[in-house]
Parts: C-alpha cells; sequence; structure tokens
C-alpha cells in the first residue's frame, strides 16, 4: 500500500536518535532553517534563534528566575520548571517547561504556534510531519496523494488542503500539476503500478507535481473535487490499453470520472471479512487527558490491539489498525485505511472527555446526516446512475460521492451501534445518553458500516482507572466481539422476500 509505505518512510526518518532534522520557517520570500535539540526526548528550539528569526528581546529576571520575551507590542513569560507560559495576558500551557543550558534556553516546538503566535498577532502554523513552519499568509497547500490500480485505470488523487488554484497539463511525457501558490508541501507515495505510473516527484518548478507515466501508459483524464473544509481533492486518472478490447482499438475517449472510484467489488452482505479497528488520536494529537494524566491516545491503542488479537482468534476475519503506534494519523486518512481494503466494518474507539468530572458511561454513535445536507440524503437514498465504463460500453454502478461515502451505510450503522451497545451494557456502565448519533468527521467517508465508540470519560477520575486497567479493556473488547458476531449472524441471516417483488438493494 502506498500509504503504508509513505508512512513507514516517514517513521525510519523520524526515528533517527542522532540531531534531530531542523525545521524550515517559510515567509512568502524567505526559507530559513531553525535548528531543533533534543532534551530528554523533547525536541526544542533556542529562544536565540526564534528572537533572530521573529525580532524578539528576552530579559531575564534574575530575582524572580523567569523569562521575559517581548515582541513589539506583546510580551511572553516563561518560568523555569513549569509547563506554561503567559502570552499576551492569557495563560497556555507547553508539553514540557523551559530549559536553560548555560546562558541559553530551549522552549518546545509548541511554544511557537501556542505562546509565539497570539504575541506576534500572526499565524504560525507548524507541521511536523513535514518540519514546516508557515508564517503569515504564505500559502504552503499541504498535499497528500495517493495511487490506486482500479482495473483499467489508474486513480492518481491529490488532496489538497486548502483547496489550490491549479492545472493539470501533459508537457513531453509528463503530466504536470502547477499549483498557484508560494510552496508545496507533499507527501508522495511510491507507485503500485510502476507500469501505468512511473513515480511521482515535485517538479523543477517547486510549484509542480510532476506525474511520470510508465510503458503501459496511453491517455489521461483530470477532474477536480471540492472537499470538506476547504479542501480540495484533485482526480488523474491514467489509461492504459485496454486489455479486454481488441488490441488495435485505441485507448476510448473516456468521460471525466466521478471524484469517487467505481465500486465493483460489493462483497456478499453478511460477510465480515474484513474489520479496520480505528485507534483515536495519535502522535502529536493526545486525545482527551484524565485527571492523572492518563491519554486517551495510549487507551485506544491498547484496546485496539487487543480487539485486534481477539477478533481474529474468535471470528477468524482479518483485522487492520489505522495505527499500529503512537503515530499521527488523519481523519481523512483513517477511512480511506478501510476503503482501500475493502473493510466490511470500521470501528473508531475513543474515550469521552466533560468539564463535568462525574460524567460517566460509555457512549456509542453512528453517523448523522444532518449536516451534510441533500446530497448525502440522495445518496443514502441509494440513487445510482449508468456510467461509461472504461473500455467501452455502459454499466450500472453506483456513483457515490466519497465524501459522503458513510450516507448509503446509515441504517447498517445504527443496527451495528444498537448492537454494540447492548454488548457493552452487559460488561461496562453507559452513559444516559448510550447510543447517539452525531457527524463525526472520522465515519463520513467510510464505506461502510461504521460506528465510534467512547468507552468511558477519561475526565472522570474513577473512569480513568477502569480505562488504563485491563479488566476494564478486556471487558471493551469482549463487548465489541459479541456485538460483531450478532451483527454478523444477523446480516448472513437470509431476508424473506416474498416471490416476484423484485427487492434488491
Ligand atoms: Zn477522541
Amino acid at each position: 500500500m502506498p500509504i503504508g509505505l509513505a508512512v513507514l518512510l516517514a517513521l525510519s526518518l523520524a526515528a533517527q536518535p542522532s540531531a534531530p532534522a531542523p525545521f524550515t520557517v517559510l515567509t512568502k520570500d524567505a526559507r530559513r532553517p531553525l535548528p531543533v535539540r533534543l532534551f530528554s526526548g523533547q525536541e526544542m528550539f533556542a529562544l536565540d534563534d526564534l528572537a533572530r528569526l521573529f525580532e524578539l528581546t528576552s530579559r531575564e529576571d534574575t530575582l524572580a528566575g523567569g523569562l521575559t520575551i517581548s515582541t513589539k507590542t506583546q510580551t511572553i513569560t516563561l518560568t523555569p520548571g513549569q509547563a506554561l507560559a503567559s502570552a499576551a495576558g492569557r495563560v497556555v500551557s507547553l508539553p514540557a517547561p523551559p530549559v536553560k543550558e548555560g546562558r541559553s534556553w530551549f522552549v518546545p516546538l509548541d511554544f511557537v504556534p501556542r505562546a509565539l503566535a497570539p504575541a506576534l498577532g500572526t499565524r504560525l502554523e507548524l507541521r511536523r510531519p513535514s518540519r514546516l513552519i508557515v508564517v503569515g499568509d504564505t500559502r504552503v497547500p499541504r498535499i497528500t496523494a495517493r495511487i490506486e490500480p482500479l482495473g483499467a485505470i489508474t486513480r492518481v488523487t491529490f488532496d489538497v488542503l486548502p483547496a489550490t488554484p491549479h492545472t493539470v497539463v501533459q508537457e513531453g511525457t509528463r503530466i504536470l500539476v502547477r499549483f498557484d501558490a508560494d510552496v508545496l508541501d507533499a507527501t508522495l507515495p511510491v507507485s503500485p503500478v510502476p507500469d501505468v505510473v512511473k513515480a511521482l516527484h515535485v517538479g523543477e518548478s517547486p510549484l509542480t507535481i510532476a506525474i511520470e507515466p510508465g510503458p503501459r501508459f496511453a491517455s489521461f483524464k483530470s477532474s477536480d473535487a471540492a472537499g470538506e473544509r476547504g479542501a480540495g481533492r484533485i482526480v488523474v486518472d491514467l489509461v492504459g490499453p485496454t486489455t479486454d478490447a481488441p488490441a488495435a482499438t485505441p485507448a476510448p475517449a473516456v468521460p471525466a470520472a466521478p471524484e469517487a472510484p467505481p465500486l465493483l467489488d460489493i462483497p456478499p452482505a453478511g460477510a465480515v471479512r474484513t474489520i479496520v479497528v480505528d485507534a483515536g488520536h495519535g502522535g502529536d494529537e493526545h486525545g482527551a487527558r484524565g485527571p492523572q494524566g492518563t491519554l486517551e491516545k495510549d487507551v485506544t491503542l491498547a484496546v485496539a490491539r487487543r480487539l485486534k488479537t481477539a477478533i481474529e482468534s474468535r471470528l477468524g476475519a482479518r483485522v487492520i489498525l489505522t495505527r499500529e503506534a503512537d503515530q499521527t494519523v488523519g481523519l481523512d486518512e483513517r477511512a480511506a485505511v478501510a476503503n482501500n481494503n475493502k473493510a466490511d466494518l470500521f470501528i473508531s474507539l475513543h474515550a469521552n472527555a466533560s468539564v463535568r468530572g462525574l460524567a460517566a458511561g460509555a457512549e456509542v454513535f453512528y453517523l448523522s446526516l444532518g449536516d451534510y445536507g441533500a446530497q448525502a440524503q440522495r445518496v443514502a437514498q441509494g440513487e445510482s446512475e449508468a456510467l461509461p465504463v472504461f473500455g467501452g460500453g455502459t454499466r450500472d454502478i453506483d456513483v457515490i460521492l466519497w465524501e459522503m461515502a458513510q450516507a448509503r451505510h446509515i441504517e447498517q450503522s445504527a443496527a451495528l451501534a444498537t448492537a454494540v451497545e447492548a454488548s457493552l451494557r452487559q460488561r461496562v456502565p453507559m452513559s444516559p445518553r448510550a447510543i447517539q448519533q452525531a457527524p463525526f468527521r472520522v465515519l463520513v467517508g467510510a464505506n461502510m458500516p461504521a460506528v465510534l465508540v467512547e468507552m468511558g470519560f477519561i475526565t472522570n477520575a474513577e473512569q480513568e482507572r477502569q480505562l488504563a486497567s485491563e479488566g476494564f479493556q478486556s471487558g471493551i473488547v469482549q463487548a465489541l466481539v459479541d456485538s460483531i458476531t450478532q451483527f454478523r449472524d444477523s446480516r448472513s441471516t437470509p431476508r424473506s422476500v416474498p416471490p416476484g417483488t423484485g427487492a434488491r438493494d
């Protein structure tokens, strides 16, 4: 899988214990390196470097032992030993206290977006995976590409955040995607189909991504789609010579493809062969935190690992985790893992948080369509249309909008949620609102029944202890295995349909 490869590559690069790679500070007219030092496993910037780049002055208060950093209009105060900063009159938390070495001070990376940005009154976006700090209104779209073999075509999809004006042109042997931006922040996978797409790379001009076609490439089509929350999607379909058409026939003129891959391999109803278990949060994103410091991301990963073992040994289904370790995974990427693996079920694990310290109990969610409007409702009602198929002819296939893949599974997701809720109730405390619908982003793109389980409230001291305990975790796992079994068995029972009614769905 290209995504997997890219993740592995990123992990192996990040895991080198020697001097950490510097960040690059990007403004419209300059790229400046910003070195990083490691103190007890915590990456830090030198305050002197920040002062030079952002025109700060600092003054140490020897009596109070603190440090005051001044921008033109605001001040930031740091106190040794405290993982806090006061910036522009507000207290912000930092992942670690500042470190003093000789005469130099060092601050955690998050100091930049959390304390420095408000004090400067400008945007300072810290992008860890690409080790960038984007300053002000510099346009640095984040581009994630994936390459999927879809029968006669090979689809290259670029997700672009924020949506950015671009053109797609063929130049010589290559297809170029040119962006109207200041810098590109691109993650490009290794191609799984090198005879159609040899490689993707950032072109000579830094604002271009080049698709290098392989020997079997014949023609291409590109189309654009709007994503959620200001994201854009560019789909480039590369067509190889058709294998099922007579050899002399040139590649057919193909219509602009819909933004979602056609779903041709729908497993028989009832089959539960592959389950994707999503350990919520991870990496930089800790999720909720308990009063004793237990992190949601650690609880979700621990339960996900146990659940994988239990499902694989007891149900004989394949389980894929959206993350295997403490790593950052985007919300859309999580659903993509499930879609790319043609999973039959998607289960996202979380722990809940509330400002009311006493809130307790598990909650099960499935998607509500309300926020996704009329288009989603149409998808849910199963409207499909006939589309020309590559290679000629037409065939009825369901065209679904990738963004709303979940819409058509809402009913099954509700059934799964009901089974999960009933099984959890046998083993763990339930919230008064045990089953709910909500517009969770992670569920929207999942093209299979999908639920999100809030296992308990980590902000409740008693539940925090439970969530971290082996007994409670295996209770959750047992309940989930029971409910998946029940859901599977109920689906595989043929529905009794009077003959001649032509029921199909
Ligand atoms: Zn969560």
